[in-house]
């Protein structure tokens, strides 16, 4: 390759990508190549970088010159991903992490402290709940748990000590929705920060931070990625928090794999047009299971009756691709439904290509109680599907299989 001052030829450099619209920031923002002229971004596996000398070395290690030093700290293809995820959540700085667990992990360990409280949501995911109660209790941190939709349970729910807002929306898997904008007033009244798992949106149909959201977290094993391949996360906010969350990621390790970050990096590419797609397959299947006979009840915000429809179309550019119904009877309906599906895939993941199929009351959600399964609505004969990308009238056709059975 020449340089400029050989060939004045050349075309200049993009100096920031900050005024591109959304689709474009997707697929140019965070772009890392090597020094070769490869066009896809460049996989950067090592775990640590060398120096020309004793002199340059001792820079780095002291933070007088910036770069890389180890991969715990950082890496050029995470670096890429982080910037390129920002961009789409219109964030100042992302940071990766090895799991959206870790990422929860990191938020919580890197930002409060013994003596804090964390007010969350009811039906935030499973291991999200487990981490808060048998291992963050540990260190002096409260928890204590309201309703989604309820925001005077939230006023309520609001102690002096209280650090952090923490919910998830839509939920999982009945699809209800927290009004954003209204949690984030009340958590800056109450000087406490408002985190949002925005993992069943993603930044393409929703970006929490717009309304008032102080941090972001995902799993980016679900959609960013979107093909089921790898495990990952992210924390999404301002530079002066997410220097903390950095902190702690440096010290403690739970970081994304260079690998990893390659993959996520493709999938944002693609990311808002998949959304598109299975928002779409979504509410197609939703508004044939609202008419189907063995079908008693549909939980999507993208159908006008649900409670969250007109919040969901605030605050959303789109409905998603999960959505839950009821059959008539109870588990053996529900399980007879799932058993006699052929293409679906029955497991707990989502964010995939290919449709799932679950049944939440015994398996991602049959660690709660009776009473904590009731109170969230999640019964017997409820079926979750996370709608994949195939031709919707084979997804159709291969529950009506499961319906026929029952
Ligand atoms: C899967 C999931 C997580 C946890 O992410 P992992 O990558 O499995 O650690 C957190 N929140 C939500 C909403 C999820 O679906």
């Amino acid at each position: 390759m020449s340089d400029s001052d050989s060939n004045d030829n050349n075309r200049p450099a993009t100096e920031s990508v900050a005024a591109y619209q959304q689709a474009t920031l997707a697929i140019r923002s965070g772009y890392q190549r090597s020094h070769e002229a490869e066009h896809s971004e460049a996989m950067f596996l090592t775990s640590s970088y060398v120096f020309d000398n004793a002199e340059l070395a001792a820079k780095h290690f002291s933070n007088e010159l910036q770069g890389n030093v180890y991969s715990r700290y950082t890496n050029p293809t995470v670096r890429a991903f982080e910037e390129r995820l920002a961009a789409m959540e219109g964030a100042e700085q992302a940071v990766a992490t090895s799991s959206g667990m870790a990422a929860t992990l990191s938020v919580v360990m890197s930002l409060l402290q013994s003596g804090d409280h964390i007010l969350c949501s009811k039906d935030v995911f499973g291991s999200t709940r487990v981490m808060l109660n048998n291992y963050i209790v540990k260190f002096g941190v409260q928890v204590s748990y309201v309703s989604l939709t309820d925001l005077d349970a939230w006023q309520q729910g609001i102690q002096p000590n209280t650090k952090m807002l923490f919910c998830e929306t839509p939920s999982n898997p009945m699809s209800e929705i927290a009004d954003l904008e209204a949690l984030a007033a009340l958590s800056k009244k109450a000087r406490a920060l408002f985190v949002v798992d925005n993992c069943f949106c993603t930044p393409a149909l929703q970006k929490p931070l717009q309304w008032g959201a102080d941090i972001v977290v995902h799993s980016a094993t679900k959609y960013l990625d979107g093909q089921g391949r790898c495990l990952g996360g992210a924390v999404v906010g301002s530079s002066e928090l997410m220097e903390k969350v950095v902190g702690f990621l440096r010290a403690a390790g739970p970081t994304m794999s260079p690998f990893n970050a390659w993959v996520f990096l493709k999938g944002l590419e693609t990311l808002r047009i998949r959304m598109q797609a299975h928002s779409a397959n979504a509410a197609e299947l939703a508004s044939w299971l609202q008419n189907h006979p063995k079908v008693t009840k549909v939980f999507y915000a993208g159908l006008e009756g649900h409670p969250g429809h007109s919040l969901a179309k605030k605050q959303q550019s789109d409905f998603g691709g999960v959505v839950s119904f009821a059959v008539v009877g109870g588990r053996e309906q529900a399980w007879t439904v799932i058993n006699n599906t052929r293409m679906l895939s029955l497991t707990a993941n989502l964010g995939d290509t290919k449709t799932t199929i679950v049944h939440p009351a015994t398996t991602t959600h049959g660690r709660l109680s009776d009473e904590e399964r009731q109170q969230a609505g999640i019964g017997e004969n409820l079926i979750r599907i996370a709608v994949g990308l195939e031709d919707i009238i084979d997804i159709k056709n291969d529950l009506q299989l499961g319906l026929d059975a029952i």
